[in-house]
């Protein structure tokens, strides 16, 4: 079959790979319809990670089940299914309690697993036309038969949960106020999310313009932090008063308001500085243990300063981690069936598996409007 293969830094290619089938009695093996590029993929795309040539890419997959195991007992052939990007065993002390994003049976050693990601388990990626389903029962998520909503089911992987998952880590509740930093994807579906939970008031701080124009389309406040500090903005529309609840939607490759140079604090600082006392930060933002991109020698060991004095003062609280998508997954597919959200409004690209590695290329330089593409193998 043919899959998206890394080859080095900024390097991707589409080749002939072997193809997958039922290695354990659990599996399933899916026919991919739709398969996305990720931010996280350009970590590794970028040369950013351990990850070595060879590796197959992609975590938001979603298909049509094509082989079943023995062992499996819900899951038929011909299902459509949305699977995850975290691969859960269902019955890990973590995955008892809904925490899939920290499975301690799939990747052996390490809390939580994934698809073609490095570090994340040896499962390949489904930026393929098939891919391999293990614990298949507990990972699948049945969609409706047919074709319909298929770009915002595509959502339900990663960035759907991941931004809903931001509002859970934020404990974001009706009436409330909340400042999201970053409107990728992610963070553009962490707004939509407080949005769909009755935040009273949601700002979305970026620079970009069609980003903020797109915070603006779904009932947000836009904040241009090129323009000055964001958190003193929010502050100056407030007449004096924070938000309840911030969300990191950037991670350790944030950018402080003067010029490009990373600065891996200046998100989480932000935060800090708008968050009134007694609130709540969410960050599902991307942190890693150790950044050999990075220039500053402690970020390079995956350590950032922040003003921990000042978050102590102000009593806050804060939640971090990758979102565990089982918890949600179900829910937000059903407020897609029932049109109470449209998630794919953030999808700026369909484009067949033959052109990834342009597709990656553009997305990486963000150029040509390139902010969310789905990958289609069989067009
Ligand atoms: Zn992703
Ligand atoms: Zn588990």
């Amino acid at each position: 079959m043919k899959a998206v293969v890394y080859q080095g830094p900024y390097e991707v290619s589409v080749d002939e790979v072997d193809d997958p089938g039922i290695e354990a009695a659990t599996d399933v093996v899916v026919r991919i319809t739709s398969t996305c590029i990720c931010g996280s993929d350009l970590h590794m795309y970028e040369g950013r990670t351990a990850a070595e040539p060879g590796i197959v890419f992609g975590h938001e997959n979603q298909g049509i089940v094509e082989e079943v195991g023995d062992a499996v007992v819900r899951v038929k052939k011909g299902d459509r299914v949305n699977l995850p990007f975290n691969i859960g065993c269902g019955f890990c002390f973590n995955c008892e309690r809904g925490l899939t994003g920290f499975c301690l049976t799939a990747n052996p050693g390490f809390a939580g697993s994934a698809y073609g990601y490095v570090s994340m388990g040896p499962y390949k990626g489904g930026q393929a036309e098939y891919l391999r389903v293990p614990f298949a029962d507990f990972n699948c998520l049945e969609l409706p038969e047919g074709e319909e909503h298929e770009k915002d089911f595509a959502m339900l992987s990663d960035i759907f949960p991941t931004g809903y998952h931001a509002t859970e880590l934020a404990e974001v509740k009706p009436g409330e106020t909340v400042a999201v930093f970053g409107a990728g994807p992610v963070g553009i579906m962490a707004a939509y999310s407080a949005m769909i939970r009755g935040a009273a008031a949601v700002y979305v701080v970026d620079r970009v313009a069609e980003r903020l124009e797109a915070a603006e389309k779904i009932g947000c406040v836009p904040v241009d932090f090129s323009q000055g500090d964001a958190a003193e903005q929010i502050v100056e529309m407030r007449h004096g008063d924070g938000v309840m609840k911030s969300i990191d939607a950037v991670g350790y490759q944030a950018v402080g308001s003067e010029g490009d140079e990373e600065q891996p604090n200046a998100v989480l600082e932000g935060c800090i500085k708008v968050t009134n006392p007694t609130g709540k930060i969410g960050c599902p933002g991307l942190y890693v243990p150790s950044d050999p991109g990075a220039r500053d020698p402690h970020a390079a060991e995956g350590a950032i300063s922040i003003s921990f004095g000042k978050f102590f003062e102000k009593g806050l609280a804060i939640g971090t981690g990758q979102a565990n998508v089982k918890k949600y997954n179900r829910y937000l597919r059903d407020l897609i069936v029932a049109d109470r959200a449209i998630p794919s409004t953030i999808v700026s690209h369909e484009v067949p598996l033959a052109e990834a590695p342009d597709a990656y290329e553009k997305f990486d330089k963000r150029i040509d409007g390139y902010t969310k593409v789905i990958l289609k193998p069989a067009a």
